[in-house]
């Protein structure tokens, strides 16, 4: 199954940090497509570009105006539309239906989501029935279609970690 993410409305000032952890993540679960809407963030794309340029390239990250356009349009392509709120069916319910799909689009908001999302929207999936976090959201409902398994980013890159019991180890690729 593949999955892209659609982050609605993102707040330049307020969501900087949340965006980028949103983003990074996505390398680790196998979300290479993404969308947001909201404020235009070039300071946001640039830092996705620097982590990416030491730790691989995975990620295309669009900034779009018409979140309702996409959706239609995806919709077309065959994409089934899963949508993260905490007014929805709890995911445990779903996740065996969704696991099956072949291509699905992922939203999650930030501020009050438009209705017509809700409406749009193949599933409204809830990761317990209160509020918390979109992040948190994304990477229970991922990782569970993932069968409890990472999909990190694997093309060539700079940089590779070689795990420690204790310290840091870094190595370059091209040396
Ligand atoms: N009123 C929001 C809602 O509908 O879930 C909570 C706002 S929260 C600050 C921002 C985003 O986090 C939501 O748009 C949703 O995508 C995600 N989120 C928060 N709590 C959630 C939950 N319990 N289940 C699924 N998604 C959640």
């Amino acid at each position: 199954m593949g999955a892209e993410l659609l982050r609605l409305s993102h707040r330049k000032e307020r969501d900087k940090r949340l965006t980028t952890h949103i983003f990074l993540s996505c390398r680790i679960l196998g979300i290479y497509n993404i969308y947001y809407t909201g404020d235009k963030d070039e300071k946001l794309e640039k830092n996705i570009n620097k982590v990416e340029k030491n730790w691989g390239k995975c990620l295309n990250v669009q900034h779009i105006k018409k979140p309702l356009k996409l959706i239609e349009e995806k919709k077309k392509e065959g994409y089934t539309i899963v949508h993260l709120t905490m007014y929805g069916i709890p995911y445990k319910q779903k996740i065996n239906e969704i696991k099956k799909l072949k291509n699905i689009l992922i939203i999650i908001g930030s501020e009050k989501v438009p209705s017509e999302i809700y409406k749009l929207s193949d599933y409204n999936i809830s990761i317990g029935n209160q509020p918390h976090s979109e992040l948190t959201a994304l990477v229970i409902l991922s990782y569970e279609l993932n069968n409890c398994k990472l999909k990190e980013c694997s093309v060539k890159s700079l940089y590779r970690i070689i795990p420690q019991e204790k310290g840091k180890k870094v190595v370059r690729n091209d040396k």
